[in-house]
């Protein structure tokens, strides 16, 4: 059951806030919805104690990469489903809304949803109407940057970058040029491109090779599916990082990992972590065909990074002050701040045996498990919504 709280006090829990450095038994006091203190032993008579002993207390987690015009093909999902009913207060929509949708995205997602629901505007005014096995950039006129500039103008407050799909399908004859014309659009613009990577829907097309996609990426700008095992992933034919992926990562692009039904794939992963290039964000790419597996939240994909050797702190760190940072949103986002609206996570860490999979059904031993105990904004606190995670 959600409740309605103005004043209570998180008490006994393990704070992890990394972009305060701060981890320990901290209590969190919350008056009239707002954060009003932080400390040890702290007591606030007439307030509400929620006991959190035992629980791990977080800045409210971000998931970056999900699909959430709920509703919209086989993939719209609820936003509260990842979100509040997964303990994560911020989800990301990545590209369901081109320049045409984006009122209608703002008014019946965004606007309806109890998670906070920001967005990647699409290059393509198709943006994910067909889904994702289409040519959506390979006719010119399919991107109007006037119109998407005056979109993302109006929507500043939710829009958080382009979303791009570099695919051989998706560009089709038009090769580079959409990134081309996405380059100049973000730079126009001032926001980040979230680039996927990654021939997970048109096999049958000739993939496009990271190291082009990346000449167009700068500082600031995201590689979703990092993990990926399809063609037009971060590694060669032998296993080893394109060059270019190193190039990139030193230059201050950042990586996401994307999990999705098809890019978490851990024999990659654990190629690409053995080479030294870890994740700057965690999300699931979650939506309506993979809740209930393999993907299932934020938490478990959490756990699947902890499994791969991963610490509690440092998936933490990337779906809090990580993403916060990814989203351009630090001043917000990603950290308690006192003052600031109520925006916090609760979570259970358990020593549990159990098998965590990928996207293509393999395997790894994992050791404990994540899972979400309340999302609170403001003066309600969520529960989360049943799910069969693992
Ligand atoms: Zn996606």
């Amino acid at each position: 059951m959600n409740q309605q709280l103005a004043n209570f006090l998180l008490k006994g829990g393990r704070l992890i806030d990394p972009a305060a450095s701060r981890d320990g038994l901290f209590d969190v006091c919350v008056r009239n919805g707002k954060i009003d203190a932080i400390g040890e032993n702290l007591t606030s008579s007439g307030f509400t104690v929620i006991d959190v002993k035992d629980q791990i207390v977080t800045p409210g987690l971000i998931d970056v990469h999900l699909h959430l015009m709920k509703g919209l093909g086989a993939f719209g999902v609820d936003p509260d489903i990842f979100g509040v009913g997964s303990g994560v207060t911020t989800v990301v929509d990545a590209g369901s809304a081109g320049h045409t949708l984006l009122n209608v995205f703002r008014d019946y997602v965004t606007n309806n949803a109890k998670t906070r629901v920001l967005n990647y505007i699409n290059l393509s005014t198709l943006g994910g109407v067909s889904g994702p096995g289409y040519s959506i950039l390979a006719d010119p006129r399919l991107i109007d940057e006037a119109k998407i500039e005056q979109a993302v103008e109006a929507n500043r407050d939710i829009i958080v970058g382009i979303k791009i799909m570099a695919t051989g399908g998706a560009l089709g004859a038009q090769g580079l040029k959409p990134l081309e014309r996405a380059r100049k659009l973000g730079d126009e613009l001032n926001i980040p491109l979230l680039v996927h990577i990654g021939e997970s829907w048109t096999k049958d097309s000739a993939p496009v090779h990271v190291g082009d996609v990346l000449k167009y990426l700068r500082a600031g700008d995201i590689v979703t599916h990092m993990f990926t095992v399809h063609p037009g992933g971060l590694l060669d034919g032998n296993g080893k990082l394109w060059p270019q992926v190193r190039d990139a990562k030193e230059s201050g692009v950042l990586m996401d990992v994307g999990h999705g039904l098809h890019n978490l794939n851990f024999d990659v992963a654990r190629k690409v972590l053995d080479q030294g290039l870890h994740p700057d964000g965690v999300s699931t790419d979650g939506h309506r065909g993979n809740r209930a597996g393999p993907v299932y939240d934020l938490p478990t994909t959490m756990a699947k990074l902890m499994a791969l050797g991963f610490t509690l702190k440092q998936v933490i760190e990337m779906a809090t002050a990580n993403a916060a940072r990814l989203l351009g949103r630090s001043n917000e986002l990603g950290t308690l701040r006192i003052g600031a609206a109520a925006d916090i996570s609760v979570l259970k860490l358990e020593d549990r045996e159990w098998k965590a999979v990928d996207s293509q059904k393999g395997t790894i031993p994992a050791h404990r498990t994540i899972t979400p105990v309340y999302a609170i904004r403001g003066e309600t606190i969520y529960e989360p919504l049943p799910a069969e995670r693992p």
